[in-house]
């Protein structure tokens, strides 16, 4: 199995990268990457005031996968995740949340061991990977690793994990998929900035659903269908998330738009990926059964 390196990254989804990786469609390989802070952060006495922040997120690749042309969808399945030995979470003056709280920074080095993030000597906590970056180039322009929409990128949503399909759409010849921001733990929202960050690979499975593609990134797993949405304000990625899912109802069942709304509104959910980023990653959840268990393509 081919193991991707993470010697080679960009640090913007862009048109204009040359792909730095070769993959066939259908094929299974590693990715090997950084956390997210390209490894500048090693002890507590490094702090994020101190490190080069703009090589935030970096990801590894691009991968150019074959068969993937625009109006295509790569389907990225997550085979596995596996971690470092340590993660880092850190806390800056205006991160997060409560950043206005934070009055000086700080660094605190969690422990990777036999399943657990081992947060303090009373609190271990069981692991729940999960891939922030994954993301490939947009049509045009570029759009820095760090910052999520509708190419992926860094969606720091927990459902990219071991054994979800991730839906991208193709804008480009390849795709050109990027991979990075592996976190052991994070809750909905990384509400204090950061889930546990650490390096790792990841093994992922990359297809191509040819001449079909949805707007936004779309995510599978053994129970649920999610729709994403990135926006500058809630209102607006909710809007979004939702519209989605209603338009996935309406063709999948056959609906008009009034029954797909209720359907929407008798079993879905919604949710939050991430709320620091810039802007807001929102996500509607249906149920496998909404929709007898078929793909959304
Ligand atoms: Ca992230
Ligand atoms: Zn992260």
């Amino acid at each position: 199995m081919k193991i991707f390196g993470k010697d080679k990254v960009v640090y913007y989804f862009s048109p204009d990268n040359k792909p730095a990786y070769f993959a066939e469609d259908g094929e299974t390989f590693w990715v090997e990457t950084d956390d997210c802070y390209g490894g500048q952060i090693k002890t507590a006495n490094d702090l994020r005031t101190q490190i080069d922040i703009s090589i935030m997120d970096a990801a590894v690749g691009p991968i150019s996968i074959s068969n993937a042309t625009p109006a295509d969808t790569l389907c990225v399945e997550v085979m596995d995740i596996q971690f470092a030995s340590q993660g880092v979470m850190v806390t800056s003056v205006g991160l997060g949340v409560l950043g206005k709280m934070i009055k000086t920074p700080n660094t605190k080095i969690i422990k990777i061991k036999d399943g657990y993030a081992h947060f303090s000597d009373r609190i271990k906590l069981p692991l729940t990977p999960m891939i922030g970056v994954m993301g490939v180039s947009p049509k045009e322009g570029r759009i820095h690793c760090a910052t999520p929409g509708n190419h992926g990128g860094n969606m720091d949503t927990k459902e990219i994990k071991i054994g979800s399909k991730i839906y991208l759409p193709v804008f480009v010849e390849g795709a050109d998929l990027g991979i990075s921001d592996l976190h052991a733990c994070m809750g909905d929202g990384e509400l204090s900035g950061t889930g546990i960050e650490t390096a790792g690979r990841v093994c992922l499975k990359v297809s191509v659903i040819k001449n079909k593609r949805k707007a936004r990134p779309i995510i599978e797993t053994a129970d649920s269908i999610y729709t994403l949405a990135t926006e500058a304000t809630y209102q607006e990625a909710i809007e979004v998330a939702v519209a989605d899912m209603v338009a996935i109802l309406q063709e999948k069942l056959q609906l008009e738009f009034p029954d797909a709304y209720r359907l929407l509104s008798a079993t879905c959910d919604i949710g939050i990926s991430q709320v620091v980023n810039g802007v807001y990653t929102l996500k509607v959840r249906a149920p496998r059964y909404v929709i007898k268990n078929e793909s959304v393509f």
